[in-house]
């Protein structure tokens, strides 16, 4: 069954651009699936809550995919794209050059040993929830119920997150947009 489902993705190392455009255009690629909505690129203080990701900045971002994928396959998928683009399994909580999250996967409540959804840092950070706002700020969290904009606004303003200025233009391939373009 089609679902709405939101992927987190971040990196922090190297070309942080480029990796989350490749990340984005292959998650575009996927069967089954439709991407209906990317958000902007938020620049993100490194968060030191239970990995050592070093000090570089982070990039993040949010994409909405309709899919008829399990979240099961969708999670092999999604390690599958970030060993692709070079994360080192063997130090996984260290610099990495993407880190894709399933944030939320339609109303669905998942709690097996390696995956929790909804994402269980997820409301809390507002480098998820801003870029997650944009896309569909009326979303209600399916534990919590309460939409990403009420939860969004019960965050702290720290650690700062900043929209990237200016926004790159993709390198690959054109991304749908969230809204339509000005003047539609
Ligand atoms: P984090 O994203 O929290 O910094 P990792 O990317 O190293 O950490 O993820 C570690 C493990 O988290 C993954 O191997 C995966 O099995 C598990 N995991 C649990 N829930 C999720 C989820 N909702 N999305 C992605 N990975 C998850
Ligand atoms: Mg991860």
């Amino acid at each position: 069954m089609r679902e709405t489902v939101f992927i987190g993705f971040g990196s922090n190392v190297g070309d942080r651009v480029d990796f989350c455009d490749r990340a984005v255009t292959l998650l575009s690629l996927l069967p089954h699936s439709h991407v209906a909505g990317i958000s902007l690129l938020y620049e993100t203080e490194p968060v030191l809550d239970h990995a050592q990701p070093g000090d570089g900045w982070f990039l993040n971002g949010v994409v909405q995919l309709e899919t008829d994928v399990t979240p099961k396959s969708l999670l092999d998928i999604l390690r599958e794209i970030e060993r692709a683009l070079g994360r080192e399994e063997e130090n996984r909580s260290g610099p990495r050059t993407i880190d894709l999250d399933i944030l939320l996967y339609g109303q669905h409540i998942i709690n097996e040993p390696d995956l929790v959804v909804p994402h269980p840092r997820m409301h809390q950070r507002r480098f998820v929830l801003m870029p997650l706002s944009e896309l569909d700020p009326l979303f209600v969290h399916p534990l919590l119920q309460r939409t990403i904009g009420q939860l969004l606004a019960e965050t702290g303003k720290q650690p700062e997150v900043r929209l990237l200025f200016p926004q790159p233009s993709t390198r690959y391939g054109s991304r749908p947009s969230c809204s339509p373009p000005p003047g539609l």
